[in-house]
């Protein structure tokens, strides 16, 4: 593992208004409150779902399609732009607005469109965490009921990008009528796809590998806990889980291998991806208006933070 297999990348959202910023971009420097931020990427207002699909997500599932393990997450305050970006709306599907996992799927099948005599096959599994629980979008016969192995998830086999199209349609459905049905708000729950490749290459050598690409929870949940609408709980677990990220993703920064997994059923999930070689991005999203300084700052710390390299991130405790 290398320091250059986990990238970091701040993606501001267009403004409503453009007269009062609360951020300035200098070169691969974002600028909050007189404090500059660097990070390996930054995709300004006016970067198109292809310029952040080309640079951040297309290395890593090619780096997947080689076999070794990648996650991407989205994070942010609500509104930002997570759920664009990672393109859940099935209404994007095809269009130029078309996010990060329609476009994995389309780069993968065009790889075994080209992959000669191997055989690939495809799967994919989709999870929400919604107060600490596990809910499988897959398992329509139990909307509302909480996975019991969070592990085990229903993996659907997955033959061309119109049938991953439609998968995501489906879960799309079971996603609003789960929401619904337990009274939570989208943004207040982790969605998580996971992309599964296998790869014989005909001559005994196999490849075993998966792509998770995740859209957080909003952050607000962190900070305004209690606040309007939002329980105390719900802010805790959401704080938990981002907390338990960042401490993994520091850890892998560094080179070592995270040891502690136990902190949120997100780690607990996604434990099997964080090998020593694996890879991966966090897409963190801003707002740049005035009334979002609070909530920007903290994005832009939490994503410095990530990569810091610091002695204190190796203690995790267990
Ligand atoms: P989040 O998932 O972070 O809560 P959304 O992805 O739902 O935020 O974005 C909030 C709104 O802003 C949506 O209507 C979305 O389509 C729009 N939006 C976000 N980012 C962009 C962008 N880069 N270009 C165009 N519209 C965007
Ligand atoms: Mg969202």
């Amino acid at each position: 593992m290398t320091e250059n297999s986990v990238k970091i990348a701040v993606r501001e959202r267009p403004s409503k208004d453009s007269r009062e910023k609360c951020v300035d971009f200098v070169s691969k420097c974002v600028v909050c409150d007189s404090r500059p931020f660097v990070f390996d990427q930054i995709f300004r207002s006016e970067s198109s779902q292809v310029d952040v699909f080309t640079s951040l997500a297309a290395p890593l599932v090619a780096k997947t399609l080689e076999g070794f393990n990648s996650t991407l997450f989205a994070y942010g305050q609500s509104g930002t732009g997570k759920s664009f970006s990672m393109g859940l709306n099935p209404d994007s599907f095809g269009s130029e607005a078309m996010g990060i996992i329609p476009r994995s799927f389309e780069q993968i099948f065009e790889n075994v469109e080209n992959s000669g005599g191997q055989t690939i096959s495809i799967s994919c599994s989709f999870l929400e965490i919604y107060n600490e629980k596990a809910y499988d979008l897959f398992d329509s016969s139990n909307i509302q009921k909480p996975m019991h192995r969070p592990n085990d998830s229903v993996k659907k086999e997955i033959k061309s990008v119109k049938g991953a199209f439609q998968l995501l349609r489906e879960a799309h459905k079971i996603r609003r009528i789960r929401s619904t049905s337990l009274n939570s708000e989208s943004s207040r729950a982790h969605s998580i796809v996971t992309i599964h490749i296998f790869k014989d290459n005909g001559n005994g050598s196999r490849i075993k590998s998966c792509l998770n690409l995740v859209d957080l929870a909003g952050t607000e949940g962190v900070r305004k806990t209690g606040h309007q609408g939002m329980a105390l709980t719900e802010g805790n677990h959401i704080n938990s889980s981002l907390l338990a990220i960042s401490k993994i993703i520091n850890t892998l920064s560094i080179g070592m291998k995270p040891i502690s997994f136990r902190d949120s059923v997100l780690t607990r999930v996604l434990q099997e991806s964080f090998s020593l070689n694996c890879y991966l991005a966090l897409l963190v999203c801003i707002s740049s208006s005035k009334e979002d300084l609070t909530e920007t700052k903290s994005a832009l710390q939490f994503a410095k933070n990530a990569k810091n390299i610091t002695m204190s991130s190796q203690l995790s405790k267990e």
